[in-house]
């Protein structure tokens, strides 16, 4: 069926022939970390923490931190959580962190590039992160966001290892960091595709902008190019390749990135269960299939048409 109802949803994710895709919720606070463990997520694939200080006008003690962030992790106990570092600028930006004008926001000191000129505020993040972990009893992992190079994921990767934090990755949302896929992969323990950003930026159009949306359409086949590269450096290297943009949120879309490599996706709270049921409901030579058939298209309506009679 080409969308399952989601009634049947166990809870373990994966292909109709046993392929285990992992089936994880995107949160910012606690409240949907609550919503996330009532729809059957198995764990949280990206905790957004910039969530926590959008009216911050300093930045918060490690102490204040680490109580925000276990209150998050504790429903997870037991389970994964993948804990984004501070994404702050462009469209979040924060009070004590995005002070400098800057003509193109989108494309400024954002995201990971914060930390460079100021590493105390990521160490003292992550200190917070470890503690929360230890806290709540979830299986933490860190990942960074706005990264452009495999050397940018082995900083950011060191600097979680020197607090003991033992699993680190990064997004990928910017085209560098996709065309480098293999070199990015090795860096880092997993890599997590944001197809927000990476639509954005591939097609050079603000994600903000209803004007613009059918170009960040993320059936675009040219975005799916991307993501295959990312797919195909995972799975040769067997360092696991998810999604956490709006993309994974997509029933239909979710079979065709999965048979592009992707195994893990995570979602809005409200998507699991469609989500889940849907994938269930297919085997993984049908996702092949149908990543093949949506990646030959020349447009996304026929990416989607192409992808709907693949699973047939
Ligand atoms: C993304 O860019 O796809 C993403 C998941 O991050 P955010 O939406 O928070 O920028
Ligand atoms: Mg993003």
């Amino acid at each position: 069926p080409e969308r399952a109802s989601g009634a049947d949803w166990t809870g373990t994710g994966g292909t109709s022939d046993g392929h285990r895709v992992k089936i994880l919720a995107n949160v910012g606070a606690a409240a949907d970390a609550t919503t996330a463990v009532s729809r059957g997520a198995e764990g949280v694939g990206l905790f957004r923490t910039e969530f926590c200080y959008l009216a911050a006008s300093d930045e918060p003690d490690v102490a204040t931190q680490r109580a925000a962030y276990a209150e998050v992790l504790r429903p997870f106990a037991g389970r994964p959580v993948v804990v984004r570092t501070l994404d702050a600028g462009a469209d979040k930006p924060l009070g004590f962190l995005n002070t400098a004008e800057e003509p193109n926001p989108a494309l400024g000191v954002r995201g990971l590039r914060i930390a460079f000129d100021n590493p105390g505020v990521l160490d003292r993040q992550l200190e917070a992160i470890a503690a929360a972990a230890d806290d709540s009893g979830a299986e933490v992992s860190v990942m960074a966001p706005m990264v452009a190079t495999a050397e940018e994921a082995g900083w950011f990767t060191e600097r979680a290892r020197a607090v003991g934090i033992g699993r680190a990755g990064v997004m990928v949302e910017v085209p560098a960091a996709a065309l480098a896929a293999r070199e990015l992969v090795e860096a880092v323990d997993f890599v997590s595709i944001g197809t927000n950003d990476l639509a954005q930026y591939v097609f050079a159009a603000d994600r903000q902008l209803g004007a613009l949306a059918e170009l960040n359409d993320p059936w675009q086949p040219a975005l799916l190019r991307l993501i295959e590269l990312i797919g195909r450096a995972g799975t040769d290297t067997g360092r696991p390749v998810g999604v956490c943009g709006e993309a994974a949120a997509d029933p239909l879309l979710a079979r065709v990135l999965v048979g592009l490599g992707v195994s893990s996706l995570s979602m809005v709270a409200t998507a699991v269960p469609a989500v889940g049921g849907a994938l269930a409901a297919s085997t993984h030579q049908q996702c092949a299939r149908a990543a093949e058939a949506a990646l030959a298209a020349p447009n996304p309506g026929r990416a989607r048409a192409a992808t709907r009679e693949a699973l047939e």
